[in-house]
């Protein structure tokens, strides 16, 4: 049964119904979904999930669908890894990293989000499915609907990295490369959306695919024994994603699941984007928009649409945000990578530096608590590593070749 109840305008309240739709008509703010508490507070406690399959569906009462899931059945309860050796290299006590560079199928949080939004779109009666993006969401979209037969239009820019690209039309979608930016991309879709009355997962059905990023923070408090952390680092492109934890926080609240929320909330950009973080360090509501110029492409939205908002997560939680360089980027991509054998691409190398930043600034206390969010894959973004990581020593097949090897320490060292 479902507890939705309908959308609602973040700004004025004004109430809609639950359709394709996102903009509210009075005054321009966006819509989000609102639910029945009281019903799901009857139906869900701590043993009910507990005894579900691991995948982000344990919480459906809190996701905005009619009916069941119609694609996406394996999507989350990716691994929360207690980070001890980043621990040691940080000098912190309680580190943890959420993993979900190897979220099902494409490795990326953005799972969580097109399999809410295409089985919502599904449920409209939608038989197209597209989206604008920086890459992960191409990827997703693209696996999500070959999956459950639909028709996918993909909208990138051009410059993307050619991982994301071929990681998307290997699954049949037709994708289409825009000389532009994000901003340009997704200024075209809106205009598509209208024209074409596709379910654009990240436009139109944006209210819907936004509380699919809720499960990442569910999960969280549950893999801690039904606690949250004191801290949170979370990578912001459109800024949804870090709204999204804190509304789950807040929700696992409301239904008694956890006993309060006094997790500090911290944003990560890349120093090339940073529109949310700079308007945070000049205290300024307005999110100047930015052309965007780094190597962590999923993170480079110039005009985010949750900007106001994820600014405003980060200051009432008491937390903070900051941004790192693309050298900075790299260095913490290597450090994850060689402490806890994690892969992230460069959007957790631009987490795990803000981290590293926020607790050398001593704005994170090394004592408590904290989680480091990986939210994609480093297989994906292989290129931004080019000449920054080792390469292999080559050789003949010759064990007098190897023996000269290990003698002159040629290369790198040979541990013997
Ligand atoms: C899209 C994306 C984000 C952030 O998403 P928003 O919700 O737009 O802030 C973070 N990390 C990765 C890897 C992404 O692809
Ligand atoms: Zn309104």
């Amino acid at each position: 049964m479902s507890h939705m109840k309908a959308l609602k305008c973040r700004e004025c309240g004004k109430e809609y119904p639950k359709e394709a739709l996102h903009v509210c008509e009075l005054c321009f703010g966006p819509l989000e979904v609102s639910y029945e508490y009281e019903a799901i507070k009857k139906a869900l406690n701590r043993k009910e999930i507990e005894k579900r399959p691991p995948n982000m569906w344990r919480y459906k009462e809190l996701l905005p669908l009619e009916g069941e899931p119609t694609v996406g059945f394996e999507v989350g309860y990716t691994p929360l890894i207690r980070a001890r050796n980043l621990e040691k290299a940080l000098g912190v006590k309680e580190l943890y990293i959420k993993n979900d560079a190897v979220n099902f199928p494409t490795l990326s949080f953005k799972d969580r989000v097109v399999a809410v939004a295409v089985s919502r779109a599904r449920e409209l009666g939608f038989t197209t499915i597209a989206c604008a993006s920086t890459g992960n969401l191409a990827n997703s979209v693209a696996a999500n609907s070959a999956a459950c037969g639909m028709s996918s239009y993909v909208f990138i820019p051009s410059d993307l990295e050619q991982t994301k690209i071929q990681g998307t039309t290997v699954y049949g979608s037709n994708v289409v490369a825009i000389r532009g930016t994000y901003d340009e991309v997704n200024r075209l879709c809106s205009e598509i959306a209208g024209k074409y009355g596709w379910a654009f997962v990240n436009i139109n059905m944006r209210p819907y695919y936004a509380e699919g990023s809720k499960t990442f923070g569910y999960e969280i408090a549950e893999q801690l024994g039904w606690k949250l952390p004191k801290h949170i680092v979370v990578p912001m492109a459109g800024g949804s994603l870090i709204t999204k934890i804190w509304k789950a926080f807040k929700e696992f609240h409301t239904l008694g699941l956890i006993d309060k929320v006094d997790t500090k909330v911290y944003g990560a950009q890349a120093t090339g984007c940073c529109p949310i973080v700079t308007a945070l360090k000049e205290g300024s509501e307005l999110i100047r928009p930015v052309r965007p110029n780094t190597i962590a492409k999923s993170l480079a939205i110039g005009n985010p649409a949750d900007g106001f908002y994820s600014a405003k997560v980060m200051k009432d939680s008491g937390g903070w945000g900051e941004d790192v360089s693309d050298d900075e980027i790299i260095d913490s991509m290597k450090l994850l990578a060689e402490t806890e054998g994690v892969f992230a691409e460069t959007a957790g190398g631009v987490t795990l530096g803000v981290a590293r930043k926020l607790i050398e600034q001593k704005r994170i206390p090394r004592d408590e608590s904290i989680v480091v969010s990986v939210t994609g894959n480093g297989l994906k973004t292989l290129e931004a590593l080019n000449g920054k990581i080792r390469t292999p020593v080559v050789i003949n097949a010759k064990l007098s070749e190897f023996d000269e090897l290990v003698a002159t320490n040629k290369g790198y060292a040979v541990k013997v």
